[in-house]
């Protein structure tokens, strides 16, 4: 206590061990003493919102921790329920830092650009989870069971405006989990085919896709919005 280190008017430290002490030591004496030498005082622990006797690591965390403002896009990559792999990834897409193959070549490697399911265009970010005809094979079918949008989507801010229009919250979070499961399932395949020569139909991926998202609704029951979610998916 800082009360058991003031005698009468003056600081009364024990003798300093280290350097650090006799310099905080010396700095001590250059301040006026806080307390007079009857009053007890207590541990306080501040923050710029709240003062508290006993430590608080949460608040701690919060006062130290790196802030930035919030992304327009956070509540369709990260939310309550969502498989952390397919979040990953469409967080990496959601940036376009996925290494496809346009990236690749602006970095100068000596690759082919073109997309390798469809073998016609550049593969960029937008064209493989959004033009490519065999993607296009795959979002056919997760629109049967999750409303199709009036045309198919021209560029990435468009896939995420129609994730959030949907009429109900459950909707949204089914849109959400099939749009994460399509941008990892074609991102695996396409990695599938370029480094392990395996070709798989759209119709195949899209199975896979559905077990797994099958499996995950089911596993999810009993949270929020995702009692009826099946009902929804397999309709
Ligand atoms: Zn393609």
């Amino acid at each position: 206590m800082v009360a058991d280190v003031i005698s009468g008017s003056s600081w009364s430290f024990p003798h300093p061990r280290s350097q650090q002490e006799v310099a905080f030591h010396s700095y001590l004496t250059t301040i006026p003493l806080p307390l007079p030498n009857d009053v007890n005082d207590v541990f306080e622990w501040k923050t710029p919102d709240c003062t508290l006797n006993v430590f608080n690591s949460r608040a701690t965390w919060e006062v130290l921790r790196p802030r930035q403002p919030s992304q327009a896009w956070h509540d369709v990559v990260w939310f309550k329920g969502a498989l952390p792999k397919h979040a990953f990834t469409m967080w990496v897409a959601n940036y376009d830092r996925l290494p496809t193959r346009s990236r690749l070549i602006s970095w100068g490697l000596a690759i082919p650009a073109t997309c390798p399911l469809c073998a016609a265009l550049p593969e960029t970010r937008d064209h493989l989870f959004i033009s490519c005809p065999y993607t296009g094979d795959i979002w056919t079918q997760v629109f049967a069971r999750c409303n199709p949008p009036s045309r198919m989507f021209a560029d990435w801010n468009e896939l995420l405006s129609w994730i959030r229009t949907a009429t109900s919250k459950r909707k949204v979070l089914l849109r959400k989990l099939a749009s994460q499961a399509v941008i990892f399932h074609v991102w695996n395949q396409r990695n599938n085919l370029i480094h392990n020569a395996t070709a798989l139909s759209a119709t195949t991926v899209f199975i896979s896709l559905d077990r797994e998202l099958r499996n995950l609704i089911s596993s999810r029951r009993t949270k929020k919005h995702f009692s009826s979610l099946m009902a929804l998916w397999i309709r």
